[in-house]
């Protein structure tokens, strides 16, 4: 069961500018900023700029604009960043058992270095 979206978590207020953050991108659908604790050389988050707990939440109660704006906007924010021609990794984590910790949807592009067949 998805909890109720908490205002308050830290990424909504980053999109508030409560918190400052790294922008790299924003667009009506989404903000993309680099993560506090990069474990790659290049390791941004996408959100999207709705009220989602995560990837399930969003898939099953964002409109169709907001997913198509959303899933478009993670692929620019990589090819703006060149990581295309060497490759790099989406990652959503959904819930408890993910790891997922805060509880606003997030993709996290990794690149810049190699990255193994899983992630640990
Ligand atoms: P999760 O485990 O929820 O998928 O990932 C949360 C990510 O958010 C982590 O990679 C963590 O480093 C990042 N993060 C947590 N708090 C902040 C913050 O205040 N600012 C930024 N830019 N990233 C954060």
């Amino acid at each position: 069961a998805t909890l109720p979206y908490d205002p308050d978590n830290i990424f909504a207020r980053i999109l508030r500018d409560e918190i400052p953050s790294k922008r790299v991108h924003e667009d009506d659908y989404a903000v993309a900023f680099h993560d506090i604790a990069p474990q790659a050389p290049h390791h941004i988050l996408v959100i999207p700029r709705g009220a989602y707990v995560s990837w399930d939440d969003f898939s099953a109660r964002a409109s169709d604009a907001e997913i198509a704006g959303f899933v478009r906007a993670v692929g620019t924010v990589a090819r703006d960043h060149g990581l295309v021609a060497d490759g790099y990794r989406l990652l959503a984590n959904i819930g408890r058992e993910s790891g997922q910790i805060v509880p606003h949807l997030h993709v996290h592009i990794l690149a810049g270095r190699p990255l193994g067949a899983m992630l640990a």
